[in-house]
Formats: structure tokens, sequence, C-alpha cells
């Protein structure tokens, strides 16, 4: 099928920037510069800056950076990690995989962890708080680590939708004992492919991080422990590297499609939509995501589909405790916020590759929806 308004437009940003991507594969490869080398040393000084942290360590993705900090933390066996089931299966993946358990609180109406929750769930074995900055909007973090200093919970915030988002003016990734980030193709800053990041201001965590995701070897060459292969390549370092110097530009541009959307839709009483960029605002929302909730879903999907718009539901409609083989289904329970956003929630075309008249024409397909 062709699409009018395609989700997201891989071959349309390579043709943007086509000369400058294959220079910088080119010079990556005639130097020879694979593994662990000055790009990615670059790339890391630079996300630091970017995010606003001392640190800043290259790992695979951002399962295995939410996984290695976890470690790094000393969070295994018998604890409870507290975080959201409105996210990527990875964060909660993490978690167990630490040996650790994740344990779900629910989402406020901005799609994000309701820290006000945080308290109750807290038990003898809560060891640390994973918010998940959903959409390129930060959780309430003020209200978090408050909480978190109050109970002597360790914050890890999983930042993999929230580049350059902020609240109060400091950075997601900045907040807590560090930020995990993704550059899966999709995400804000996209990589050839998978890649991640720890940004932190621990330099000890840092350091564990970096000899974790490099088999545990310490720079006398010597192994710290058993450990892990996740490192950042270092192409994919000098993509990324590349790629950072426009993202405040892709920042303004997803803002700005954002604006539309809300120009178009927002007098519309079938549709809930997220907050609108505000200068004002002590939020500064990058938009990874434009996820809103609107009634009769389903059959408002399909008539988007027919009329050739790319539409996805968030993890392909089920939150995290929504997979049976899970086991996590005595959440459904306990959880109806986000059971009940689950029934309404889609996600809209958000890219920077896309026009304002197709979102217009978007906005236009929804409203003679709900007029008919
Ligand atoms: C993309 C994503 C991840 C996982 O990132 P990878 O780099 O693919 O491992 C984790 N959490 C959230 C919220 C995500 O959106």
């Amino acid at each position: 099928m062709e699409w009018r308004v395609r989700f997201v437009d891989y071959p349309s940003q390579f043709q943007g920037m086509e000369a400058e991507l294959m220079g910088t594969v080119r010079a990556v490869l005639e130097r020879g510069d694979l593994m662990l080398r000055q790009q990615l040393r670059d790339f890391e000084d630079h996300l630091a800056q970017f995010v606003g942290t001392k640190y800043c360590v290259g790992t695979s993705n951002c399962t295995d950076a939410l996984h290695l900090v976890m470690r790094a933390a000393g969070i295994g066996p018998g604890d409870e990690v507290v975080t959201v089931s409105h996210t990527f299966v990875a964060t909660a993946a993490a978690i167990h995989h630490t040996g650790a358990t994740p344990v779900f609180v629910d989402i406020g109406p901005d799609h994000n962890m309701d820290v006000r929750l945080v308290e109750a769930a807290v038990t003898p074995r809560t060891r640390a708080v994973v918010p998940v900055h959903l959409n390129g909007r930060l959780c309430d973090m003020e209200a978090l680590m408050a909480v978190a200093a109050k109970h002597k919970l360790v914050v890890i915030e999983d930042s993999a939708q929230a580049l350059g988002a902020s609240h109060h003016g400091r950075k997601g990734g900045a907040w807590g004992l560090a930020g995990c980030f993704s550059f899966y193709p999709a995400k804000l800053l996209g990589a050839l492919g998978d890649g991640g990041a720890v940004t932190t201001n621990s330099a000890a965590t840092a350091e564990a991080v970096r000899r974790l995701r490099d088999h545990g070897r310490t720079p006398e060459g010597d192994l710290a422990g058993w450990s892990f292969n996740c490192r950042l390549d270092n192409l994919q370092a000098a993509i990324l590297d590349l790629k950072l110097q426009y993202l405040p530009r892709w920042i303004e541009r997803r803002r700005a499609l954002a604006a539309i959307y809300q120009a178009e839709l927002s007098n519309l009483p079938q549709v809930g939509l997220p907050p609108p960029p505000d200068a004002r605002s002590a939020f500064f929302d990058v938009f990874q995501n434009y996820e809103l909730e609107a009634e009769s879903r389903d059959e408002l999907v399909a008539r988007l589909k027919e009329a050739g718009v790319e539409i996805l539901l968030p993890w392909g409609g089920r939150a995290v405790h929504q997979f049976p083989r899970l086991g996590l289904g005595e959440y459904a329970a306990r959880l109806p916020r986000t059971e009940a956003l689950f029934r309404r929630v889609l996600m809209l075309p958000m890219h920077t590759e896309v026009s304002d008249d197709q979102i217009r024409y978007v906005c236009r397909v929804i409203r003679e929806y709900y007029a008919d």
C-alpha cells in the first residue's frame, strides 16, 4: 500500500543528509576506526554537554543501558523497582534480567507515571524507581525526586523518548542517578541501527557502566568480574555525532507540528490531546510521539488507514502487563487508568520529514470522521 502520510520516513531523511552521512561513513571506514575510538568519545562528550551531565557512556541500545545502570547500582534478586506498565517492554525486561521484580504504578492524565502513587508502592524491598519520560515529556521529576529522597530510592530515568526534553530547565537524563537513551532509528536521534547511552553525574556509575559494557575490562587490562558486551559501535557514534547537530532544529520542527495538531483538533470533544508546546510551561516537550486519546478509536484508525494515513498504537496496542506470557496479569485490576487509556489511545504521524499540509490532511480526515 502507498501511504499518503507515513508514520516514519527513513528514506527521506537519508536523502536530505546523504552527502554528510556518506562522508562520515567514508571517513570512519578509511581510518578503520570501528571500536571504542575517538568518534565514540567525541559523541559521548557532546551528548553529556547536550543533556547537562558530567559523563556519558555509549551502549549497544537503551535496554542494555538500563540493565547495566541497574547492575552498577547493585540492584538484583530480592529487590523491587517501581515503574509503569505504559512503557516499552524493555524497561520491565531490564529490571527482570537483574533478578529484581518490576512493580507497576498507574499513570496520570499526561500518560506518564503518576508520581503521587509511588509512595504507596514502596515496600522494604524497594530499591529504585524508573520514571519513563514518554512521548517526549518528562515525568513530574521535582515531585518524584522528593519521594525518592524520602525513601532513599535510586532514580534511573528511562529517557529513551525524551532526548532534549526538560522540566524547570533541567533535561531528562540529568535528574536521577542516571538517564538511559535510545538511538533506535525512529527515536528523535536515530542511528543506522541500534544504539544507546547512559548519562550521569556520578563518576563511579560512569566508570562501572564503562567496564560493564566491555566485558568487565579495566583500563589496566584486568577484569572487574563477569560482564557483558554492550558497546556502542564507533560508526554509529560518528553518525550520531553528526545528527546531534541537527537535533535542536528537529525538536523545533516537532513542536511546530504538534502546534498544528493542537490548532486543528483541540475543538473536537471526541479527542484528548497531549499538552500543546507552550514556551511558558515548566515542561519543554520534544514530541517523540504524538499520542492522543480518541472516542471509537478502532473505527477512527480504520478510517485513517483507508485515507492512507499510517497509524500505530503504542506497543502494538497493549501495556506491558497485558501480554499474558509475562505473568503480570494481576495488574489488570490495579492499573485502571492504564487499562482505560489502552482502549482509547493511538499515535498520529510525527517526524521531521512530514509536511504541514500532510498533518493538516490527517486532521481533516479526523474531523470528517467525527462529523459523519
Ligand atoms: C525505545 C525504547 C526503549 C528501548 O530502546 P532500545 O534502544 O530499542 O533498547 C526503552 N524504553 C522506551 C520508553 C523506549 O521508547
